[in-house]
């Protein structure tokens, strides 16, 4: 793979223990893992690949912990929908969604969280109509150089059994457990600096039964890997869940077991303040999604509550039919913001915000390689540059802080695994117009009632 130097940052935020900042600083990186950071003249003066990121902030990649790429087909329908609502007028769109939708939603949503300066993702696909397959996902993710934590999600409760999804996009729950194994088997890499993770990832307790629930956490400890699931996202969840289980959704998820270092919950916008202490006692993860909590009206999640009391806290765009854009760096801002409505303008800060998208991220998907610039992490960085209109009058005061003070700019550099994804604002393996026109194609499919 070789060696690479990144050189002359006019910014290099570490997002280390002591949260060093270094003017004039650069990396130096062999086979996509760290071996020095610092300032540049201290760094080796040559590399097979050389980056003068001049100009430029460097950080640490962010890693994106919740989202349904597919949903990229279909922004901006049911626009002024709630979750439930929201989720039954999409289920029949989705429906139709085939193996070769699943491929292309994915470069596409790939292609966005690069741009915006995402380099490990996760993704909690539930639906998997037509053939459809997680391997077609991650076949998309491989080819394009991501990292990338591939959640097998499912759905097996449908209408005729007191669920929200209709019949024909649900899975027999035998069949799920079998697939999930053979995925695990597959494709996990347990390694550090690992590209590729396996998770599972049942969609809610109201779309499984509560036995695949257990079972399939109980396969997920087996093989050591890690489990995903929406937990808490909306009143009507609780009101669903009080009356056909007698539990509010934390008591219920506790009860199957789904707490713990390898569990992380998208959403935990409603746990009372006792759940939130019961979260954080057993280092449960959380997935923060301020603007699809907006977007469908669900709520104000107590992030602040939450990290206080141990739970790990990232951040996640969600998918892109209730955000719809997944801009990491747009995601971190509306985080602040979100935080600082209640009344307290030091709510959160900048620099918490991004912590949040790499370091909370990082630990959310259970790992200790990414989310920081420092010897033996995976070299995975991201540039903005700092001379633009957007930022004027703004980076030249704290040029951190701008990037969610200011309208967060697209990354300048994306770098994965060692590999520039991202060069001049522009991908380098993609053929972008081609990528978007064969999306549109698809999702204009969707929308007339066809398979995509
Ligand atoms: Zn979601």
């Amino acid at each position: 793979m070789g060696s690479l130097l990144v050189k002359n940052a006019a910014l290099l935020a570490t997002m280390d223990d002591d949260g060093a900042e270094i003017a004039g600083g650069g990396l130096y990186a062999v086979d996509g893992v760290i071996a020095q950071v610092g300032p540049s003249d201290g760094l080796p003066a040559s590399a097979d690949e050389v980056i003068d990121a001049r100009g430029m902030l460097i950080m640490p990649g962010m890693v994106n912990t919740h989202h349904h790429f597919c949903q990229s087909l279909t922004r901006c329908l049911a626009q002024d929908e709630g979750l439930f609502g929201w989720l039954t007028t999409l289920y029949p769109i989705w429906a139709n969604i085939t193996p070769h939708a699943v491929y292309t939603a994915t470069r596409l949503a790939l292609a966005e969280l690069l741009l915006s300066g995402c380099t490990t993702t996760s993704d909690h696909t539930y639906l998997w109509p037509n053939g459809a397959r997680l391997d077609d996902q991650i076949q998309a993710a491989t080819e394009m150089g991501v990292r990338f934590h591939a959640a097998r999600g499912s759905m097996s409760v449908g209408q005729s059994q007191g669920g929200l999804p209709p019949d024909r996009v649900v899975e027999d729950e035998a069949h799920i457990l079998a697939d999930s194994r053979r995925l695990i088997e597959q494709y996990h890499d347990p390694k550090p600096h690992a590209m590729l993770r396996v998770v599972l990832a049942p969609c809610s307790p109201f779309s499984v039964s509560l036995d695949l629930m257990r079972e399939s956490i109980a396969l997920a400890r087996s093989y050591g890997v890690h489990s995903h699931t929406h937990l808490a996202e909306t009143l009507d969840e609780e009101r669903y869940c009080l009356e056909r289980f007698g539990r509010r959704p934390v008591e219920l998820i506790e009860d199957l077991g789904w707490v713990g270092e390898d569990v992380w919950h998208a959403h935990v916008v409603h746990p009372s303040a006792a759940e939130a202490e019961r979260l954080g006692r057993t280092r449960t993860g959380v997935a923060h999604c301020p603007c699809s909590n907006m977007r469908l009206a669900s709520g104000i999640a107590p992030v602040g509550a939450l990290r206080r009391a141990g739970a790990r806290v990232g951040l996640g765009v969600d998918g892109s039919a209730s955000n719809d854009g997944a801009h990491m760096l747009g995601e971190a801002r509306q985080a602040m913001l979100l935080q600082r409505v209640q009344g307290d303008p030091a709510a959160m800060s900048a620099r918490e915000a991004l912590w949040l998208a790499t370091r909370g991220g990082a630990a959310t998907l259970g790992r200790d390689d990414i989310g920081r610039l420092a010897p033996g992490m995976c070299a995975d960085l991201v540039g903005y540059r700092l001379d633009t209109v957007a930022l004027a009058g703004g980076a030249v005061h704290d040029p951190l802080a701008a990037l969610v003070f200011c309208q967060p700019p697209l990354a300048d550099l994306s770098v994965v695994n060692g590999r520039a994804l991202v060069r001049g604002g522009a991908l380098t393996g993609v053929d972008t117009p081609a990528l978007v026109a064969e999306h549109n194609r698809v999702a204009a499919a969707l929308a007339r009632g066809e398979k995509g």
